[in-house]
């Protein structure tokens, strides 16, 4: 699977069939004469090529080479069936994953100015892969494809409806690999039909956001026409009033892309605190004495709390909370204030339990009403394993 962005390309190669990750690694800064490649094989060292690299085809081709070279797992790119490439954004057009042609690659372009920064690195992956790996399935897994079952007093806003037939302004939502993968294992560790569960997942890392899930499928979740809204997050400001923004382009003499750069770069808990966006580093800090750190820890925490009993109410009560992302896999505290603030849904937490790091494990209490699990996102393996499900049936119709 890849996942480009504007100057790098990570990737993993998997073997579907015997679920077994064989390589991967991270072309970075792409278009600059100091780029490079790490590269690693499972279970062996990393490698690190320095190498100009200056578009997405040149890396893709490089990654290619070392996959086949020396030391490389395979023999020949032909025995690549399938490519996953993550898409920020299928605007209004895919509900689930899809297998690229043209027409889907049209559409993908069409959503490019929903997701400028985003959708044109993933589609020149797209194309790089078609060229240099004709034979194999290439297939698109999207960021939003998941949240395309929310109804639609949810996604829309309530500004004139031109503004949604003429611009295709509405809630999106983000993260849907992670929200639909913690979903599903959280059903599987629980040994429960997804569909009878009412779960909230929290996706908590530098971006953060929640999703309401109900009969196996997104209702609701907190980011919207972009990953800027809903919670505070590292650096992004989340949810404000909108009339901050003129407001504040006005006293400080700022453009409106400078307003739009404080709010996704300079906001957050990095904004608050003053001090990062790292939430090791804000612990630390706060446990010092600093109070914009308490602060920041304090709002974010918050943020996701409220978050949480807001959509409470979009799937009539709650079953499984999870935790996932950087923060939520690995900060007892955060978990523990958020949960703190759900005493009332019944929500209680094992204190020993909840000390877990990295690993899937369920950390209520045995009296809680609500399981509370955490659970490591693997979004890698998630777009794996969507593209094997897509190609297969592809490869499938094909032979038959
Ligand atoms: P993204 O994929 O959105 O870039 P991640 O999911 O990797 O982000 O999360 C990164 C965040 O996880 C960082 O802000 C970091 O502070 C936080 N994080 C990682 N380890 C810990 C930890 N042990 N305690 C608290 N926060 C942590």
């Amino acid at each position: 699977m890849l996942n480009c962005g504007s100057s790098t390309v990570k990737y993993k190669f998997f073997n579907m069939k015997d679920n077994l990750l064989l390589a991967g690694g991270l072309a970075d800064r792409i278009g600059s004469s100091d780029s490079s490649l790490a590269h690693a094989a499972a279970g062996r060292k990393e490698h690190v090529c320095r190498e100009v690299l200056t578009t997405h085809d040149q890396a893709v081709e490089k990654i290619l080479r070392l996959l086949t070279g020396e030391r490389g797992v395979i023999n020949h790119v032909s025995e690549i069936h399938a490519v996953g490439h993550r898409v920020v954004h299928g605007g209004c057009y895919f509900r689930e994953s899809v297998a690229v042609d043209n027409e889907v690659l049209k559409l993908l372009e069409k959503c490019s100015p929903l997701a400028p920064l985003h959708n044109p690195p993933n589609l020149s992956g797209i194309n790089a892969c078609r060229k240099l790996m004709p034979a194999a399935v290439q297939v698109a897994v999207l960021d939003t494809a998941y949240h395309q079952t929310i109804p639609d007093y949810a996604f829309m806003y309530a500004l004139p409806h031109n503004m949604y037939h003429d611009h295709s302004i509405r809630k999106y939502g983000f993260h849907g690999i992670s929200h639909s993968y913690v979903a599903a294992r959280s059903a599987s560790m629980l040994n429960v039909m997804l569909e009878s569960l009412r779960i909230i997942t929290c996706h908590l890392g530098n971006g953060a956001s929640l999703c309401a899930i109900g009969g196996g499928r997104s209702l609701d979740t907190t980011m919207g026409f972009t990953p800027l809204a809903g919670l505070i997050m590292g650096t992004r400001c989340g949810d404000i009033d909108p009339a901050i923004i003129p407001f504040l382009m006005e006293k400080e003499g700022v453009s409106l892309a400078e307003a739009m750069n404080i709010l996704n770069r300079k906001s957050g808990v990095l904004g608050v605190s003053g001090v990062s966006a790292d939430f090791r580093d804000l612990e630390g800090a706060a446990l010092a004495g600093h109070q914009g750190s308490r602060l920041a820890l304090d709002m974010f925490s918050y943020s996701a709390s409220r978050g949480v009993g807001s959509l409470v109410s979009t799937i009539g009560g709650l079953d499984v909370l999870v935790f996932t992302a950087g923060v939520g896999e690995n900060s007892p505290d955060i978990r523990q204030r958020i949960c703190s603030r759900l005493n009332y849904l019944g929500v209680s937490l094992d204190e020993e339990r909840n000390s877990v790091k990295g690993k899937e494990l369920e950390i209520s209490s045995p009296d809680s009403a609500v399981r509370v699990l955490v659970i490591p996102t693997d979004e890698e393996r998630a777009i794996a394993e969507e593209t094997r499900q897509v190609a297969e049936k592809i490869i499938h119709r094909k032979g038959s």
